[in-house]
Protein backbone atom coordinates (compact mmCIF):
# COMPACT_ATOMS: atom_id res chain seq x y z
CA UNK A 1 0.00 0.00 0.00
CA UNK A 2 1.25 3.29 -1.23
CA UNK A 3 1.72 6.30 1.31
CA UNK A 4 1.06 9.77 0.97
CA UNK A 5 3.84 11.81 1.48
CA UNK A 6 1.65 14.51 2.44
CA UNK A 7 3.19 16.41 5.63
CA UNK A 8 6.55 15.21 4.68
CA UNK A 9 9.62 16.84 3.71
CA UNK A 10 11.79 15.26 1.23
CA UNK A 11 15.16 16.98 0.11
CA UNK A 12 16.98 16.06 -3.30
CA UNK A 13 20.06 16.96 -4.51
CA UNK A 14 21.42 17.07 -7.83
CA UNK A 15 17.60 18.33 -8.47
CA UNK A 16 18.56 20.02 -11.96
CA UNK A 17 18.47 17.48 -14.53
CA UNK A 18 18.02 13.62 -14.97
CA UNK A 19 17.07 11.32 -12.16
CA UNK A 20 17.39 14.24 -9.49
CA UNK A 21 14.63 15.87 -11.49
CA UNK A 22 12.33 13.50 -12.09
CA UNK A 23 12.43 12.25 -8.61
CA UNK A 24 11.91 15.76 -7.33
CA UNK A 25 8.64 15.70 -9.60
CA UNK A 26 7.47 11.87 -8.55
CA UNK A 27 7.68 12.81 -5.09
CA UNK A 28 5.84 15.95 -4.79
CA UNK A 29 3.32 13.91 -7.00
CA UNK A 30 3.24 11.89 -3.77
CA UNK A 31 2.20 14.77 -1.66
CA UNK A 32 6.21 15.23 -0.37
CA UNK A 33 7.36 18.55 0.13
CA UNK A 34 10.52 19.19 -1.51
CA UNK A 35 13.45 20.98 -1.16
CA UNK A 36 15.69 20.69 -3.69
CA UNK A 37 19.51 22.23 -4.37
CA UNK A 38 21.77 21.82 -7.31
CA UNK A 39 24.52 24.27 -8.75
CA UNK A 40 22.73 25.24 -11.89
CA UNK A 41 19.58 27.77 -11.36
CA UNK A 42 17.97 27.23 -14.84
CA UNK A 43 17.19 23.39 -13.71
CA UNK A 44 15.89 24.11 -10.56
CA UNK A 45 13.88 27.64 -11.98
CA UNK A 46 12.24 25.05 -14.42
CA UNK A 47 11.76 22.30 -11.71
CA UNK A 48 10.03 24.97 -9.40
CA UNK A 49 7.93 25.88 -12.58
CA UNK A 50 7.21 22.17 -13.52
CA UNK A 51 5.98 21.47 -9.83
CA UNK A 52 3.86 23.81 -9.13
CA UNK A 53 2.34 23.43 -11.87
CA UNK A 54 1.72 19.84 -11.84
CA UNK A 55 0.87 20.14 -7.36
CA UNK A 56 0.13 23.60 -7.18
CA UNK A 57 3.08 23.88 -4.26
CA UNK A 58 6.32 25.51 -5.15
CA UNK A 59 9.15 23.55 -3.59
CA UNK A 60 12.09 25.16 -1.75
CA UNK A 61 14.84 25.12 -4.35
CA UNK A 62 18.65 26.92 -3.42
CA UNK A 63 21.98 26.72 -5.13
CA UNK A 64 23.71 23.70 -3.99
CA UNK A 65 27.14 22.14 -4.06
CA UNK A 66 27.67 19.35 -1.91
CA UNK A 67 31.51 19.86 -2.80
CA UNK A 68 31.84 23.28 -1.22
CA UNK A 69 30.90 22.91 2.75
CA UNK A 70 29.94 26.63 2.99
CA UNK A 71 27.07 25.59 0.60
CA UNK A 72 26.40 22.50 2.11
CA UNK A 73 25.79 24.17 5.37
CA UNK A 74 23.87 27.31 3.86
CA UNK A 75 21.35 25.26 1.80
CA UNK A 76 20.57 22.87 5.04
CA UNK A 77 20.09 25.97 7.13
CA UNK A 78 17.56 27.40 3.96
CA UNK A 79 15.60 23.53 4.21
CA UNK A 80 15.46 23.76 7.85
CA UNK A 81 14.28 27.61 8.33
CA UNK A 82 11.66 26.91 5.48
CA UNK A 83 10.21 23.78 6.72
CA UNK A 84 11.39 22.96 10.12
CA UNK A 85 11.90 19.29 10.05
CA UNK A 86 13.14 16.86 6.95
CA UNK A 87 11.89 13.41 6.13
CA UNK A 88 13.33 11.93 2.87
CA UNK A 89 16.79 12.88 1.98
CA UNK A 90 17.80 11.43 -1.48
CA UNK A 91 21.45 12.00 -2.26
CA UNK A 92 21.74 11.62 -6.03
CA UNK A 93 24.38 14.56 -7.01
CA UNK A 94 26.95 12.64 -8.60
CA UNK A 95 28.78 11.92 -12.09
CA UNK A 96 31.59 10.02 -13.98
CA UNK A 97 34.50 11.88 -15.46
CA UNK A 98 36.31 10.45 -18.19
CA UNK A 99 36.95 6.66 -18.93
CA UNK A 100 40.75 6.80 -18.41
CA UNK A 101 42.46 3.92 -17.70
CA UNK A 102 44.62 3.99 -13.65
CA UNK A 103 47.77 4.71 -15.50
CA UNK A 104 50.35 7.30 -16.44
CA UNK A 105 47.60 9.16 -18.79
CA UNK A 106 44.65 8.81 -15.92
CA UNK A 107 43.19 13.02 -14.84
CA UNK A 108 43.85 13.06 -11.42
CA UNK A 109 41.03 16.18 -10.97
CA UNK A 110 38.37 14.06 -12.34
CA UNK A 111 39.29 11.67 -9.51
CA UNK A 112 39.04 14.14 -7.18
CA UNK A 113 35.60 15.69 -8.41
CA UNK A 114 34.16 11.89 -8.73
CA UNK A 115 35.51 11.25 -4.78
CA UNK A 116 34.15 14.89 -4.01
CA UNK A 117 30.67 14.67 -5.19
CA UNK A 118 29.93 11.14 -4.85
CA UNK A 119 31.50 10.41 -1.56
CA UNK A 120 32.52 13.59 0.21
CA UNK A 121 29.14 15.24 -0.84
CA UNK A 122 26.68 12.48 0.25
CA UNK A 123 28.44 12.19 3.46
CA UNK A 124 28.16 16.03 4.27
CA UNK A 125 24.91 16.22 3.46
CA UNK A 126 23.37 13.37 5.42
CA UNK A 127 26.02 14.10 8.51
CA UNK A 128 23.75 17.48 9.11
CA UNK A 129 20.60 16.33 8.08
CA UNK A 130 20.20 12.90 10.23
CA UNK A 131 19.82 14.98 13.26
CA UNK A 132 16.45 16.00 11.59
CA UNK A 133 15.89 12.59 10.17
CA UNK A 134 15.98 10.96 13.76
CA UNK A 135 13.52 13.55 15.15
CA UNK A 136 11.08 13.62 12.23
CA UNK A 137 10.37 9.98 13.61
CA UNK A 138 10.04 8.97 9.99
CA UNK A 139 12.89 9.89 8.48
CA UNK A 140 14.35 8.00 5.22
CA UNK A 141 17.40 8.44 3.64
CA UNK A 142 17.62 7.73 -0.20
CA UNK A 143 21.56 7.36 -1.64
CA UNK A 144 21.55 6.31 -5.31
CA UNK A 145 24.35 4.25 -5.79
CA UNK A 146 24.94 1.83 -9.16
CA UNK A 147 25.82 -1.06 -10.72
CA UNK A 148 28.82 0.46 -10.71
CA UNK A 149 28.74 -0.25 -6.94
CA UNK A 150 28.43 -3.85 -7.51
CA UNK A 151 31.09 -4.54 -10.60
CA UNK A 152 33.84 -2.54 -11.74
CA UNK A 153 34.55 -2.42 -15.03
CA UNK A 154 37.65 -0.92 -17.28
CA UNK A 155 37.69 2.57 -17.67
CA UNK A 156 35.46 2.98 -14.45
CA UNK A 157 38.05 2.38 -12.05
CA UNK A 158 37.14 5.36 -9.85
CA UNK A 159 33.76 5.97 -10.51
CA UNK A 160 32.89 2.11 -9.32
CA UNK A 161 35.57 3.17 -6.28
CA UNK A 162 33.08 5.97 -5.20
CA UNK A 163 29.45 4.07 -5.87
CA UNK A 164 31.07 0.83 -4.07
CA UNK A 165 32.07 3.73 -1.26
CA UNK A 166 28.35 4.47 -1.71
CA UNK A 167 27.66 0.66 -0.85
CA UNK A 168 29.60 0.93 1.99
CA UNK A 169 28.07 4.10 3.64
CA UNK A 170 24.53 3.13 2.96
CA UNK A 171 25.03 -0.38 4.52
CA UNK A 172 27.10 1.40 7.71
CA UNK A 173 24.13 3.83 8.24
CA UNK A 174 21.69 1.28 8.22
CA UNK A 175 23.72 -0.36 11.30
CA UNK A 176 24.04 2.94 12.77
CA UNK A 177 20.79 3.76 12.46
CA UNK A 178 19.25 0.45 13.81
CA UNK A 179 16.27 1.61 17.03
CA UNK A 180 16.04 4.97 15.20
CA UNK A 181 12.72 5.88 13.06
CA UNK A 182 14.92 6.15 9.83
CA UNK A 183 15.26 3.62 6.91
CA UNK A 184 18.11 3.40 4.29
CA UNK A 185 17.67 2.57 1.07
CA UNK A 186 20.05 2.28 -1.71
CA UNK A 187 18.89 2.68 -5.55
CA UNK A 188 21.03 1.17 -8.02
CA UNK A 189 20.42 2.07 -11.48
CA UNK A 190 22.52 0.41 -14.81
CA UNK A 191 21.88 3.11 -17.91
CA UNK A 192 20.33 5.69 -17.63
CA UNK A 193 19.85 8.27 -20.47
CA UNK A 194 20.48 11.53 -18.73
CA UNK A 195 23.12 14.22 -18.96
CA UNK A 196 25.12 11.38 -17.18
CA UNK A 197 27.19 11.10 -20.87
CA UNK A 198 27.35 14.27 -21.57
CA UNK A 199 28.90 14.84 -17.84
CA UNK A 200 31.23 12.12 -18.48
CA UNK A 201 32.58 12.86 -21.58
CA UNK A 202 33.18 17.09 -20.74
CA UNK A 203 30.46 18.28 -23.02
CA UNK A 204 30.96 15.60 -26.09
CA UNK A 205 27.43 14.66 -27.19
CA UNK A 206 27.86 12.73 -29.81
CA UNK A 207 30.10 10.64 -27.56
CA UNK A 208 27.72 10.48 -25.10
CA UNK A 209 24.87 9.70 -27.62
CA UNK A 210 27.01 6.65 -28.89
CA UNK A 211 26.51 5.05 -25.09
CA UNK A 212 23.04 4.52 -25.81
CA UNK A 213 22.93 3.68 -29.42
CA UNK A 214 20.59 0.85 -30.40
CA UNK A 215 19.20 -0.12 -27.44
CA UNK A 216 16.63 1.06 -25.28
CA UNK A 217 18.20 2.82 -22.10
CA UNK A 218 16.52 3.16 -18.59
CA UNK A 219 14.52 6.98 -18.14
CA UNK A 220 15.26 9.33 -15.47
CA UNK A 221 11.48 8.50 -14.72
CA UNK A 222 11.91 4.87 -14.32
CA UNK A 223 14.37 5.12 -11.52
CA UNK A 224 11.99 8.12 -10.27
CA UNK A 225 9.78 5.51 -10.27
CA UNK A 226 11.34 3.34 -7.43
CA UNK A 227 12.88 5.84 -5.24
CA UNK A 228 8.85 7.08 -4.74
CA UNK A 229 8.26 3.46 -4.11
CA UNK A 230 10.92 3.24 -1.90
CA UNK A 231 10.00 6.42 -0.32
CA UNK A 232 6.07 5.64 -0.25
CA UNK A 233 6.33 2.23 1.80
CA UNK A 234 4.99 2.40 5.44
CA UNK A 235 7.30 3.38 7.77
CA UNK A 236 8.35 0.22 9.16
CA UNK A 237 8.74 -1.12 5.76
CA UNK A 238 12.83 -0.77 4.30
CA UNK A 239 13.39 -1.26 1.32
CA UNK A 240 17.14 -2.39 1.40
CA UNK A 241 18.15 -1.99 -2.64
CA UNK A 242 17.17 -2.01 -5.37
CA UNK A 243 18.75 -2.73 -8.72
CA UNK A 244 17.49 -1.51 -12.00
CA UNK A 245 18.79 -2.56 -15.92
CA UNK A 246 17.37 -2.21 -19.04
CA UNK A 247 15.69 -5.43 -20.52
CA UNK A 248 18.96 -5.59 -23.17
CA UNK A 249 21.74 -4.57 -20.54
CA UNK A 250 23.10 -7.83 -19.01
CA UNK A 251 25.80 -6.10 -16.98
CA UNK A 252 28.60 -3.36 -17.14
CA UNK A 253 29.75 -4.16 -20.91
CA UNK A 254 27.42 -6.36 -22.17
CA UNK A 255 24.78 -4.56 -23.92
CA UNK A 256 21.96 -5.68 -26.63
CA UNK A 257 22.60 -3.37 -29.38
CA UNK A 258 20.38 -3.78 -32.92
CA UNK A 259 23.00 -4.53 -35.84
CA UNK A 260 25.51 -5.88 -33.64
P1 LIG B 1 22.82 14.01 -14.63
O1 LIG B 1 21.69 14.08 -15.60
O2 LIG B 1 24.17 14.47 -15.06
O3 LIG B 1 22.39 14.80 -13.31
C1 LIG B 1 23.28 14.95 -12.25
C2 LIG B 1 22.73 15.96 -11.27
O4 LIG B 1 23.70 16.13 -10.20
C3 LIG B 1 22.52 17.32 -11.89
O5 LIG B 1 21.33 17.89 -11.38
C4 LIG B 1 23.73 18.13 -11.41
O6 LIG B 1 23.35 19.49 -11.26
C5 LIG B 1 23.94 17.51 -10.03
N1 LIG B 1 25.28 17.77 -9.52
C6 LIG B 1 26.48 17.50 -10.10
N2 LIG B 1 27.48 17.94 -9.33
C7 LIG B 1 26.90 18.51 -8.23
C8 LIG B 1 27.40 19.17 -7.09
N3 LIG B 1 28.72 19.32 -6.89
N4 LIG B 1 26.53 19.64 -6.17
C9 LIG B 1 25.20 19.51 -6.36
N5 LIG B 1 24.65 18.90 -7.42
C10 LIG B 1 25.50 18.41 -8.35
O7 LIG B 1 23.04 12.52 -14.11
P2 LIG B 1 22.00 11.41 -13.58
O8 LIG B 1 22.09 10.26 -14.48
O9 LIG B 1 20.68 12.01 -13.30
O10 LIG B 1 22.76 11.00 -12.23
C11 LIG B 1 22.16 11.13 -10.95
C12 LIG B 1 22.77 10.09 -10.02
O11 LIG B 1 22.49 8.79 -10.52
C13 LIG B 1 24.28 10.18 -9.87
O12 LIG B 1 24.63 9.92 -8.52
C14 LIG B 1 24.79 9.04 -10.76
O13 LIG B 1 26.04 8.56 -10.36
C15 LIG B 1 23.68 8.04 -10.55
N6 LIG B 1 23.57 7.02 -11.61
C16 LIG B 1 23.41 7.39 -12.92
C17 LIG B 1 23.35 6.41 -13.91
C18 LIG B 1 23.19 6.74 -15.38
O14 LIG B 1 23.46 5.85 -16.23
N7 LIG B 1 22.73 7.92 -15.74
C19 LIG B 1 23.47 5.06 -13.56
C20 LIG B 1 23.62 4.72 -12.22
C21 LIG B 1 23.68 5.72 -11.26
P3 LIG B 1 24.32 20.74 -11.45
O15 LIG B 1 25.25 20.44 -12.56
O16 LIG B 1 23.33 21.83 -11.74
O17 LIG B 1 24.98 20.93 -10.12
Amino acid sequence: MAISGAGKVAVVTGASAGIGYSTAVGLAEAGFQLAVGARRKDGLVKLVEDIQRRTGVKPFAESLDVTDKESVDAFVKGVVSEYGKVNVLVNNAGKALGVDYIDERANEDDWEVMLDTNVLGLLRMTKRLVPYLVESGDGHIINLGSTAGHEAYAGGGVYCATKFGVRAITGALRQELLGKPVRVTSIDPGMVETEFSVVRFHGDTERASRVYEGFRPLTAEDVADCIVFAATRPAHVNIDNIILKSVDQADATRVARKGQ
